[in-house]
């Protein structure tokens, strides 16, 4: 069985986006765990939290994805946002200690201009001040396409993060499709080699969830725009290798494409056609 799911909008609670989720045919979703621009999160209602978890259990919702705001900046050169990622990201682990055994996936950040190194100190510095032994959640870092000073945009950075976090088990990798294209790693032309390489470099057995989106940029762009499954230069063809391939086909897919909830359905519905279980 297929697990997909795309990219819902928290805003209405967990039980909302569980249905959302099973009217487009999703056994899974993604959601922001605040505004995607930061600031402040909602109290957590846990009498939603507790019909969601019945709900999910009632209709086969295994696993979900948080995913922090994307403006976080844990290696920022500026000490107030570094702080501001510390905290934000704290009281989210805080809050998915309600949904507990998921995961929640966080972009490096950039390190404007300091350098890679810099940055990869910032990072690991925060998360080990952050991680402790009794979260039931699981931190992935996300595959990022090296846009600007963005840090993550080859393996062997997120593999260099993981290697100076003290609880190493608490973390994990998401592969974003196009973000990696957009870094350089050819997924169409040489899937088995990326995914060979991922393996050398950091393991696949520490990849969690894959993020799939087609590019509308082509290979080594740098860009990171999304576009609709089949719509961009990775195409259908390899979208459908991916969710195939015997590394991959276990892991959660996530759908950022750019769509409205029908063009999810849709997505969902050819590629569950076009899975082999
Ligand atoms: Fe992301
Ligand atoms: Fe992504
Ligand atoms: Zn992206």
């Amino acid at each position: 069985m297929l697990t997909i799911g795309c990219h819902l909008s928290s805003s209405k609670g967990y039980l909302a986006m569980g249905r959302t989720a099973v009217s487009i045919g999703a056994n899974t979703f993604q959601f922001f765990t605040r505004n995607p621009r930061g600031g402040s999160a909602k109290a957590i209602d846990e009498s939603d939290v507790a019909a969601y978890l019945e709900y999910a259990e009632g209709h086969g919702i295994p696993k979900i994805l948080a995913h922090a705001p994307y403006t976080l900046n844990g290696c920022s050169a500026d000490e107030n946002v570094r702080d501001f990622a510390r905290r934000t990201m704290a009281d989210d682990l805080r809050r998915l200690e309600y949904t507990p055994g998921n995961c929640y996936n966080f972009h490096p950040g950039s390190h404007g201009g300091q350098g890679t190194e810099a940055g990869i100190a910032y990072i690991s510095g925060m998360l080990n001040g952050i991680l402790t032994p009794g979260h039931r959640t699981t931190v992935l870092l996300e595959t990022m396409a090296g846009k600007g000073s963005e840090v993550g945009g080859r393996f062997e950075e997120l593999r260099e993060i993981l290697d100076r976090v003290t609880l190493p088990e608490k973390m994990g990798v998401c592969l974003d499709t196009c973000h990696v294209w957009d870094g350089g790693y050819d997924i169409a032309g040489h899937l088995d080699e990326v995914l060979d390489e991922f393996d050398r470099v950091i393991g696949l057995d520490r990849l969690k969830a894959v993020h799939l989106n087609d590019s509308l940029n082509p290979l080594g762009a740098h860009k990171d725009r999304h576009a609709r499954i089949g719509e961009g230069q990775i195409g259908l063809d390899t979208l459908v290798r991916v969710i195939n391939h015997p590394a991959l086909k276990h892991l959660p897919f996530y759908l950022e494409t750019p769509n409205e909830l029908d063009g999810y359905a849709r997505e969902i519905r050819l590629l569950r056609e076009q899975y082999r279980g």
